[in-house]
């Protein structure tokens, strides 16, 4: 028989899916894949409650129902001074995930050129093939993941259709600097480019660094397309609800791609949604300084053990150098080792980059109970033999 597509015929299972798939299997505290252990906010969740009750269970309106695109652009004049039209310029999508492949189907067409910035999200590389176009990998290194200038300007060329940018950054927890975007802006300004945003982490930024829409920067507005993620912004993953804010020009070619992928995505979903991105300023704070804590907390315990832990200034997530405890293998073999024998479970950071790859990291989710947390530090430091000093060290009782 002919072989069916080639490009997923040699995609594999996403990493998560096989990491969570490993920490069930091994009853383990699952500090891979990316989702909080509470859920988010009561009222949220009420207002989807009373959506479902209401009717409105038809297909909503292609691009989301009004009440969403309105809060959409709401959000983006409270928090970063876009004015932008709800009926214009937001596209609601099943998830970040569908707003990204929708966005880049707006963009590419085969054999235009996409700068990506590795480590990166796994469904970048495989979506933008898909569409026959062509990644241009600018690569950022572990301790510090500086934006080496020069090669991401070597990157740019005259086939150089867009630039996929991750901030704050999954895996790093990198929070790109005002003066790495506007590096990027004049890039994009002098080769006629557009930005793809990946924002979903946008509301996740600890210690007082703060997201910076690249879309806010002079000459942007119209090369920009920002994507926002539910799931993340109100501790919902499962939800899948994305939102695009593009130009109006973008923004249909966006509702374009998403009516051949899902055309519309659950109302009811949508409205509870729109409730959520109404919260006040108190609940994003909370949600970011809560954040923070777990954060502190698990690097401290994962200091204490020996892991040269990296600083996260966003995101869900820290990288922690294993080599120092004295591993002997790669970090799939760490992230397989810590699931089998603590009982938690990482993720290879390799995973989130093509071909060489540093070998030595680890990324842990702190997006969970402080209780669990202490559990599978405690797990951990039993596996490595660390004692009760370090039990000590991280509050533990020994
Ligand atoms: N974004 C989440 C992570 O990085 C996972 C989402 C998924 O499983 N596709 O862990």
């Amino acid at each position: 028989m002919k072989t069916p597509n080639s490009l997923l015929s040699a995609t594999g299972t996403t990493i998560f899916t096989v990491m969570s798939a490993l920490a069930t299997r091994h009853n383990a505290i699952n500090l891979g894949q990316g989702f909080p252990d509470t859920d988010g906010p009561d009222d949220v969740i009420q207002a989807a409650v009373d959506a479902l009750r209401d009717g409105r269970h038809q297909y909503p309106p292609l691009t989301g129902v009004p009440e969403l695109r309105q809060a959409v652009a709401a959000a983006n004049a409270r928090f970063y001074g876009l004015e932008v039209d709800p009926a214009t310029e937001v596209v609601v999508t099943s998830g970040a995930t569908e707003a990204i492949t929708a966005s880049l189907m707006a963009l590419l067409d085969p054999g235009d050129e996409v700068v990506v910035i590795e480590p990166l999200y796994d469904t970048y590389l495989p979506v933008i093939r898909m569409l026959g176009a062509v990644p241009r990998i600018v690569r950022l290194s572990p301790p510090k993941w500086e934006l080496p200038r020069a090669e991401l300007a070597a990157a740019f060329g005259p086939k150089t259709k867009a630039i996929l940018l991750n901030t704050p950054m999954n895996p790093t927890g990198k929070v790109f600097t005002a003066a790495e975007l506007a590096f990027i802006a004049e890039l994009l300004q002098r080769h006629d480019a557009y930005a793809v945003c990946d924002e979903v982490y946008e509301h996740l930024t600890f210690d007082g660094w703060r997201h910076i829409p690249l879309m806010t920067l002079p000459g942007m507005r119209d090369r920009c397309l920002r994507i926002g993620s539910a799931g993340k912004t109100f501790s919902l993953t499962g939800w899948k609800i994305g939102y695009v804010t593009a130009p109006a020009k973008l923004a249909a070619l966006a509702a374009k791609a998403h009516q051949n992928l899902t055309f519309t995505t659950p109302p009811n979903l949508q409205r509870a949604v729109a409730v959520g991105l109404a919260k006040d300023d108190a609940y994003f704070a909370g949600l970011a300084s809560g954040l923070a804590a777990k954060r502190d907390l698990l690097s401290a315990g994962l200091a204490a053990m020996g892991f040269g832990v990296l600083p996260a200034m966003g995101s869900y997530f820290v990288t922690a150098d294993f080599a120092p405890l004295g591993f002997a293998g790669d970090d799939v073999a760490f992230c397989r080792h810590i699931t089998e024998a603590a009982g938690v479970t990482a993720i290879p950071v390799s995973a989130f980059y093509e071909g060489e790859a540093p070998r030595h990291y680890a990324r842990f989710a702190f997006c969970k109970r402080e209780a669990v947390l202490e559990e599978a530090l405690g797990r951990l430091a039993g596996c490595f033999g660390a004692g009760r000093g370090v039990r000590r060290a991280v509050g533990l009782a020994s």
